[in-house]
């Protein structure tokens, strides 16, 4: 999860992106300062907060934006800052709570095969942002991606396995990867002719919009023409996510991809049927479709962010009581070792 820092040569060349990234708060303090939030009232840092520990605070300007200040319970603050809650073992609670690491689920190195007709990448570990409920915060990345090294093997996988159709790139944040690489993985794709759609599960230009570029339009017409379709699934938990300077860089790949969205229900966060209606509202606007509502996988450090089942399914209810079928997301979980994602049910007949 820990990116290299770029040269100053490189530096003079980068996209904005990339300058936004460099830029980004990694030490809690620096982003309570920003927002004028004292520390002291906050209280609820890690008190050996740890520079060097693997899952570092990362936040981009960008997403720091549209956060309130003076506000210790923004919710946009509240997934990204470290708290004293993250500390402590939890039962139930586990560093790989979907069993991602082992050799069925994940035959090479950054290939996860968990359902029939698709397959996962790690394609890096590195985000744009340190969400504190990730899943995966405790993953292997550095052993785990499929780098220049491995990637010809994930390909013969693949080949070797007909029934895949679909490839998601994942992470970490696939986005994390510059064009050239993002160019070059396609291109790998495009000589795999079972495949029809290529999948991307990003939270990038949510927290740095920039990150889509004039050459990632560029490389999502040529592949929508080549006639591989392309589905982004954007990660956002909450409308104030949604900034309208992402509004305008969505529109310069809508044209090709298909726009979903996912959210994890958080406690503090999202979990009000108000919040999340007026969510979906905004992505329909947006050009984007309520796609999957996650119930927290219970990952080690992220407890304090669960939300009961019970209030979970009210919340739903309300959502299909509110809106019209195509805005309410899937209320899912995933199990280690189903099909699929699990339908959690909200209602009885
Ligand atoms: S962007 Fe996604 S992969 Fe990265 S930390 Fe957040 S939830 Fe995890």
């Amino acid at each position: 999860m820990i990116p290299q820092p770029i040269s100053i040569q490189q530096l003079k060349k980068a996209d904005p992106w990339q300058i936004e990234l460099q830029k980004a708060f990694t030490h809690p303090l620096e982003l309570l300062n920003h927002l004028n939030i004292k520390q002291a009232n906050q209280g609820i840092l890690f008190p050996d907060y740890d520079l060097s520990q693997n899952f570092k605070t990362k936040v981009p300007k960008s997403f720091a934006a549209l956060m309130q200040t003076q506000t210790p319970d923004d919710p946009l603050l509240l997934q990204v800052l470290p708290l004293k809650a993250e500390n402590g073992i939890i039962p139930g609670f586990e560093v790989d709570p979907l069993k991602e690491n082992n050799p069925k689920t994940n035959p090479l190195p950054g290939l996860l095969h968990k359902f029939s007709s698709r397959v996962l990448l790690t394609l890096t570990g590195a985000c744009a942002v340190h969400c504190r409920y990730c899943f995966r915060r405790h993953f292997p990345y550095q052993e785990n991606t499929p780098g220049l090294k491995n990637i010809d093997a994930i390909i013969t996988y693949i080949q070797k396995h007909p029934c895949i159709n679909e490839i998601i790139l994942s992470g970490g944040d696939p986005l994390s990867a510059h064009d050239a690489y993002l160019n070059l993985v396609f291109d790998k794709i495009k000589a795999l002719t079972q495949i029809k759609t290529i999948r991307l599960h990003t939270r990038f230009p949510i927290v740095i919009p920039q990150r889509i570029t004039p050459e990632l339009a560029a490389l999502f017409k040529k592949t929508s023409e080549f006639g591989l379709k392309i589905v982004m699934v954007l990660h956002c938990n909450h409308p104030n996510e949604l900034s309208p300077q992402l509004a305008s860089y969505l529109a310069l790949i809508q044209p090709f991809v298909t726009l979903l969205n996912q959210s994890v229900l958080l406690k503090n966060i999202n979990n009000s049927a108000h919040t999340l209606i007026s969510l979906s509202e905004k992505l329909f606007q947006w050009g984007i479709l309520p796609y999957y509502l996650h119930q927290l996988d219970k990952v080690t450090g992220s407890h304090h962010f669960e939300v009961e089942l019970t209030e979970a399914k009210k919340i739903v209810q309300t959502l299909h009581q509110a809106l019209p079928g195509y805005l309410v997301p899937r209320f899912v979980q995933e199990v280690p070792g189903l099909a699929s994602k699990y339908p959690i049910h909200c209602f009885t007949l």
